[in-house]
Parts: C-alpha cells; structure tokens; sequence
C-alpha cells in the first residue's frame, strides 16, 4: 500500500508525460481518489503576441464528455472554441460530400479547440487536487518489482507506485522499457499547420480536400479565422514551411480555390511529420500505454487525441470497476484495459490509413474510382450517417 518507505516516496500511480492526454489521465485518475505523481514539465506560457496556438484540435463528443466530467470543459474560456456543424470535403475529381450535424441529429460534429486552452484549464484542476504530486523531471529508470513499480527519475529521486502510466508519447520511453514492439510506417507526409483570418464566413463548417496524394483542411476559428492542416508531403512541407506569411496565405487560398476568400496569416506555419504506428502490447505488469504512446494515426480525420483521452477515460473506469482484492497493477486489471481498447484504436487506424492510401495512388483509374466511391456515399444517407456516428467517437 502507497505510504513512505523508508527511502521512496510512493504512490498509486505514476503517470508519465505530461500531454493532455497524460494530464487527462492524472485528473481523472486523483478525483477517483488515488494518489498520484504526474512527471511532466511545466506548461510553457502562451507568447503574448499569438492570437491562436499553433496546436488546435477538432475534439469529438466522448472528448467533451470526459473533460466536463473532470469539470476542465466548463472552465475552458467559451469565446475561443468554435463549433463545427457542418463539414465539406471535396475528393481529387469532382466529387463533394458534405455532413452536418443536423442531419446526424447531433448538436455539433465536433468542437475546434486551442491546445494551451485545455492545458491551462487542466494545470488550474490539477494545482487544486491534494493527491497529486507533480514532479518536474522526466523518468529514466523502471524497475518493475512484485510489489511495485520503482522509477528513477532524472533528477535523482526515486518514486514507487503500484501501476505506471506511459503517457509519454510516440516515443514512448515507458513503452521501450516493457519491450513492447512498434511498427512504424512513415506516410513520408508533414503536418503543416498555420491560422489565417479569413475575408469570408466560414460558417462554422470544416473544409477538407483531398489533392494529389495531399489533404488541406481549414477548420473554423471564432472571429472569422481558420486552422490549417496540410498533409503535405515533406519536400513540398518543408517549402510551405520556408514561405513568407502573405506567400502561404496565397498558397492556401490557391489550393483551396479561394473557398474562403483572401486569406491573412496569424499563426506562423509549424510542422509535424506523420506516420502510423502500431504498438503490440499496451500493457505489462504495473504498466499501462495511453494517447500516442499506444497508437499513432494520420491526423486526416482528427482523431488522435480524442483517442488518447478515450484511453484514458477506460483505464480509470477499468479500475473504478476493480474487484477490492486486486492491485493496480494486476495483469488480469491491464488486460481489461487493453482488450476495452483494441477495437476502437484498430478501426481509426485501419479507416485513417485506408483514406490515406486511397487518396495516394496516382492515375486516372485510382481518381475516377474516388471519385464514384465518394459520389455513392454522397448518396446514401445510411452510409453518411454511420461516418458521422464513427468521426463523432
Ligand atoms: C498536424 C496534426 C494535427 C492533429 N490534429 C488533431 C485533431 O484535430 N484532433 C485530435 O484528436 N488529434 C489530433 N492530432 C493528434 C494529437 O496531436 C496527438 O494524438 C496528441 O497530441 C497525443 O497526445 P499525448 O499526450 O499522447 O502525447 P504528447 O502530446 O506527445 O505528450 C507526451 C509528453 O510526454 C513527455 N515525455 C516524453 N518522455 C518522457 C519521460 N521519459 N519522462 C517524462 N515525460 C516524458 C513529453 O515531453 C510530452 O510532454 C493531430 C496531430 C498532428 C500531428
């Protein structure tokens, strides 16, 4: 039982990596009672001169649902989120789809949030919590032993805990020291993202085209402005990126046909490269994978991260619902856990690299067969209703 041993501080859980989904996972974790160490470094203030973050995400409903059950959505500043209630996405040929969240009978497809937002609102929770220890270093030792985890931590303390949570991303450094084994397969693509203020309205819907093996998506800000994200691949990224702010306003308003009219930068572009990784195992004794630690997807359908809190929300139930004589760290507990996961992680990953792969091919045959797949389900509103449920998590 967690308590002072003589030399280790010790803990229920230790979460590693201090992204939102691993800050997710510690909230969530130490308002289920537990005792808590979350080694993350502290947030870097915004600068005060950027009108949008950088890193903006399209979070789904099970996303909103799990951070207002953690009470961070209603803290969130409301005036900086922008629904989406509907979504166009226009294939390499003529064909156009579009969804909407009236037609889905949702109240929006999903909500376009600024990362440093949630992050405030989770550090603001977590200050709060009298079971959380927040530790300013990163792990570089685990020591898994029967009766707990021990962690050696860079700045020369060592911690114990009863189940380590790898919340450290796709490098994972918690997922190396289980052996469990990763397949990466690099999409040869970078993730360029930049905000623009944009002359026309942008309604509240997102944009999406797929061209020449690349995808461009605009998002909607409030006040009139976008998020990009540009799946580009790395050599045309890497030009993107060196361009001027006015050139890769012009680039984008080109690309997407001046869909949204002149485009003015706000938020200079950043990169991000892609790739999809599987993950065999995301769990050992003592030791559980969330968020990209456990699975990295194309971010074409936006979903990543609304994966990772959902990880995150079934771990913690998995041990909400543990019988009292089991430990945390109990492989039986785990591997609840990880089947709980399997599906949902093997769908996106399986659908989000299908579109990619679709949408790659070269020629005149791949593009007309886009074009009449995307034309049928245009035309079934079945089909379009089952997307929607799916993107909506
Ligand atoms: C261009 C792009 C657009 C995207 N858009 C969306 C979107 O719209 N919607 C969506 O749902 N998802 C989106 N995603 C996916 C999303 O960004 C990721 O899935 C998400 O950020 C993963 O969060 P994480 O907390 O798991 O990992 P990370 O954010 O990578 O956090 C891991 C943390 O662990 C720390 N760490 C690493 N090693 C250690 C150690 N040894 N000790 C302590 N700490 C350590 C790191 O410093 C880091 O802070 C997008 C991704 C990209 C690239």
């Amino acid at each position: 039982m967690p308590g002072m041993s003589a030399s280790h501080q010790s803990f229920h859980v230790a979460v590693v990596g201090g992204g939102l989904v691993g800050k997710t996972a510690a909230l969530a974790l130490t308002q289920a009672g537990l005792r808590v160490a979350l080694l993350a470094q502290p947030t870097a203030p915004r600068p005060a001169d950027a009108v949008f973050d950088a890193r903006i995400y399209a979070l789904s409903s099970s996303s909103q649902t799990l951070l207002e059950r953690l009470r961070v959505w209603q803290a969130l500043d409301h005036s900086r989120l922008s629904p989406v209630y509907d979504m166009r996405v226009w294939g390499d040929a003529h064909a156009e789809l579009h969804f909407s969240a009236f037609q889905a009978s949702v109240a929006q497809l999903a909500w376009i949030v600024e990362s440093s937002l949630i992050e405030q609102s989770l550090d603001a929770a977590l200050r709060f919590q009298p079971n959380l220890t927040w530790i300013d270093t990163r792990a570089q030792g685990l020591d898994v032993k029967p009766d707990a985890a021990v962690l050696g931590l860079a700045n020369g303390q060592v911690i114990e805990a009863d189940l380590v949570v790898g919340a450290d991303g796709a490098h994972s450094w918690v997922r190396a020291q289980i052996g469990s084994k990763v397949e990466r397969r690099d999409y040869r693509q970078t993730g360029v993202v930049a905000n623009f203020k944009a002359a026309k309205p942008h309604g509240e819907t997102a944009y999406q085209w797929f061209k020449d093996g690349e995808i461009i998506a605009l998002l909607p800000l409030p006040d009139g402005h976008v998020s990009l994200v540009w799946s580009a691949r790395t050599e045309h990224a890497s030009e993107l990126i060196a361009l001027d702010p006015a050139q890769l306003a012009a680039a984008v308003e080109k690309v997407t046909q001046g869909q949204l009219g002149a485009l003015e930068c706000v938020t200079p572009a950043q990169g991000f490269p892609l790739a999809l990784q599987t993950v065999d195992r995301l769990v050992a004794p003592r030791v559980a994978l969330v968020g990209d630690a456990a699975h990295l997807i194309h971010p074409l359908a936006g979903q990543g991260m609304n994966l990772g809190l959902r990880d995150a929300a079934a771990l913690v139930d998995v041990i909400a619902k543990k019988e009292p004589f089991r430990d945390l760290g109990d492989p039986v507990l785990l591997r609840r856990y990880e089947r709980s996961r399997r599906e949902d992680i093997g769908a996106l990953m399986i659908a989000t690299d299908g579109l990619q792969r679709l949408f790659s091919l070269p020629g005149t045959v791949a593009r007309a067969v886009r074009d009449t797949g995307m034309a049928l389900v245009g035309a079934q509103p079945l089909i379009k209703r089952w997307l929607v449920s799916a993107a909506l998590g």
